[in-house]
C-alpha cells in the first residue's frame, strides 16, 4: 500500500467483517495472540535492526528490555487470564425488580484506532494491539513516520500474520495521521504529545469516537530527606539515561533537600559516568532519533540559565549522541522547566520542606508518572496522598509500566484511559447490561392508571419523611 492509503475504504472493509463474522470467541482471540507473540520472536533480530536503524543507535538490550519484554509477558498474561475476563460478571438486579437475574457481558467495540509514538515504536504500537486483540476488535495502525524502518517492517510482519480486515498498518506521515484520527473508529488509543493529543481528541469528537489518550508531561523525582544518595541515584540515572531520556515515563527533574543538592549532582554524575564510561561510539547508548530533537536540547541547556554539570565525555553531534547533562536549579520559567524534556537532560532542584516540594508538584500539570524515595512509609503515604500522577513507582523509576497486572495510563494533561491487562481489555470492550426478568415477573402491575399497587410499591421503597 504505497503513497496515500485509502483509510476510509480500509476502516469499511473492517466495518463489513465485524458484521460479517460478530464476536470472535475465546479461541480465536486465544490464536491471534499466540500468533503475535510467535511473529515477534521469530523476527525479533529484525525488529530489533530496524529500532536500530531508526534511531541511529538504540542499545540492543534496550529494545529488549524496554520494548519486547514487556511486550511478550504483557501477551502471556493477558493469554493467561481472557477467559476469565470475558466470562460475563453477575450483578445483583434490584428487589423491586424481582425475579430477575442481571449480569455484564464484554462485547468488542468494532475497529480499534492505534497511533503511535517513536520513542518505543514496538511496545507502544503492539502492547495497544494486545489489548484490541484480546478484547474481540479488529484494529488500524498507524505509526509514527519518525520510525519509518520500524513502521514498514511492522506492516510487512503484521500483514503476514492478519488479513488486512482483521489487522491493518498504514504508514505516512502526519498529514496521514490527521486523516487516521477523523475516521469514525469504535475507539481510538493514541499515544504521544500532549499538543497532538488535543488535536485527536478534537478530530475524534466529531465522530463521538472515544478516545485512550496516552500522553507526555514532567515525572518528578521526589528524595525525601531519609533516603540515601547513592542508592537513589542508581535506579534514577538508570531510568534517565535509558533510551537516553527518550521516555514518556523518564524522571524529568529532581527535587532534593536542600542542603544535599550539590552532593546528589556529584554522586548522580559520578553513577552516570560508570554506567556509560564513554558516550562517542558506546553501543550502550542511544542516539537522539532527529536533528531537529537533538538541537532543541542544546538550545534547552543553553537557555538554562543554570549551572550545568556534564558528562566528561561531549558526545558526538553528527551522530545525535547527546551526553547526559545536569541541570542545577533552573529557572521554573526556563525551557527546561516548561516543556516536557525528552532527552538525557536532567534539572536538580532544592526543596526546603517536604510540603513546598509537594506544592511545587501539585503547582504543576498531572504527571503521567512520580517517583518518590523513602522508606518510611509514613512519609510515602504523605507523598501518596499529597499528589496526583498516573502512575507510581517508590523507590526506583519506570518500573510500573512493566507490570503486566497493573493499569497504565495518565491523568489531568498526562492523559485519558488506562490500558495493559485487565483494564485494556474492559477499556477496548463495551461493558453491555444484561438484565432478565424473570419468567413470574409482575413489573407491569406498577403501570398506570396509577391505583392503590404503585402507591404502596413507592411508600415501601422511598420510605417516608423521618
Ligand atoms: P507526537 O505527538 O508528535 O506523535 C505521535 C503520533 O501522532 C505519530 O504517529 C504521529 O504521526 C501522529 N500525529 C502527528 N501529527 C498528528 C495530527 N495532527 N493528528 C493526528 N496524529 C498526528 O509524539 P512523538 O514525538 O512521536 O512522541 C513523543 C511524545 O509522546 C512525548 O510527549 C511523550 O511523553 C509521549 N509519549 C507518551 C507515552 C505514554 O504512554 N503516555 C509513551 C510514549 C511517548
Amino acid at each position: 500500500m504505497d503513497g496515500v492509503p485509502d483509510l476510509q475504504g480500509l476502516l469499511a472493509r473492517q466495518q463489513q467483517a465485524v458484521k460479517r463474522h460478530g464476536t470472535p470467541d475465546l479461541k480465536e482471540r486465544q490464536a491471534a495472540l499466540d500468533g503475535l507473540a510467535r511473529l515477534v520472536r521469530r523476527h525479533q533480530g529484525d525488529l530489533i535492526s530496524a529500532v536500530n536503524a531508526d534511531f541511529g543507535n538504540r542499545a540492543r538490550q534496550e529494545t529488549e528490555l524496554g520494548e519486547l519484554m514487556p511486550l511478550l509477558n504483557g501477551i502471556r498474561h493477558v493469554r493467561r487470564h481472557l477467559k476469565g475476563w470475558m466470562r460475563p460478571r453477575r450483578r445483583v438486579a434490584g428487589l423491586a425488580f424481582q425475579p430477575a437475574s442481571a449480569r455484564v457481558e464484554y462485547q468488542p467495540l468494532g475497529v480499534v484506532g492505534i497511533l503511535s509514538p517513536w520513542n518505543y515504536p514496538l511496545f507502544l504500537t503492539l502492547g495497544p494491539l494486545v489489548d484490541a486483540l484480546a478484547a474481540g476488535n479488529r484494529v488500524m495502525i498507524k505509526p509514527s513516520e519518525l520510525a519509518p524502518r520500524t513502521g514498514d517492517l511492522l506492516r510487512t510482519l503484521l500483514g503476514s500474520l492478519f488479513p488486512e480486515d482483521r489487522v491493518a498498518v498504514v504508514t505516512g506521515g502526519a498529514e496521514v495521521a490527521a486523516a487516521f484520527s477523523r475516521l469514525s473508529f469504535d475507539h481510538l488509543v493514541f499515544t504521544g504529545s500532549t499538543r497532538v493529543g488535543q488535536a485527536v481528541m478534537q478530530a475524534a469528537a466529531d465522530n463521538l469516537t472515544p478516545v485512550t489518550l496516552e500522553l507526555g508531561g514532567k515525572s518528578p523525582v521526589l528524595i525525601m530527606p531519609d533516603y540515601p544518595l547513592d542508592k537513589a541515584a542508581r535506579t534514577i540515572a538508570m531510568g534517565k539515561f535509558f533510551n537516553a531520556g527518550q521516555t514518556c515515563v523518564a524522571p524529568d527533574y529532581v527535587l532534593v533537600p536542600r542542603d544535599r543538592m550539590e552532593n546528589f549532582a556529584q554522586i548522580l554524575m559520578r553513577r552516570v559516568e560508570a554506567m556509560y564510561p564513554t558516550i562517542s561510539g558506546n553501543p550502550d547508548y542511544t542516539s537522539i532519533i532527529t536533528d531537529r530533537h537533538h538541537a532543541r536540547l542544546l538550545a534547552m541547556v543553553d537557555e538554562a540559565r543554570a549551572r550545568v554539570v556534564r558528562h566528561r565525555d561531549a558526545g558526538d553531534t553528527a551522530r545525535r549522541l547527546f551526553p547526559p547533562t545536569l541541570l542545577i536549579d533552573p529557572p521554573t520559567d526556563s525551557m527546561a522547566m516548561r516543556e516536557e524534556i525528552f532527552g538525557p537532560v536532567l534539572p536538580i532542584l532544592p526543596y526546603d520542606r517536604v510540603e513546598d516540594a509537594l506544592a511545587f508538584i501539585n503547582d504543576r500539570p498531572k504527571p503521567l508518572a512520580l517517583y518518590c524515595y523513602s522508606d518510611d512509609s509514613n512519609r510515602v503515604t504523605e507523598v501518596l496522598n499529597g499528589t496526583r500522577s498516573g502512575g507510581v513507582t517508590v523507590n526506583a523509576t519506570m518500573l510500573h509500566v512493566g507490570q503486566e497486572d497493573l493499569p497504565f495510563g495518565g491523568v489531568g494533561e498526562s492523559g485519558t484511559g488506562a490500558y495493559h491487562g485487565h483494564e485494556g481489555f474492559v477499556r477496548l470492550s463495551h461493558a453491555r447490561a444484561v438484565l432478565r426478568m424473570g419468567r413470574f415477573n409482575q413489573s407491569h402491575l406498577v403501570a398506570a392508571p396509577y391505583g392503590r399497587l404503585t402507591g404502596w410499591i413507592t411508600r415501601l421503597f422511598i420510605g417516608g419523611a423521618s
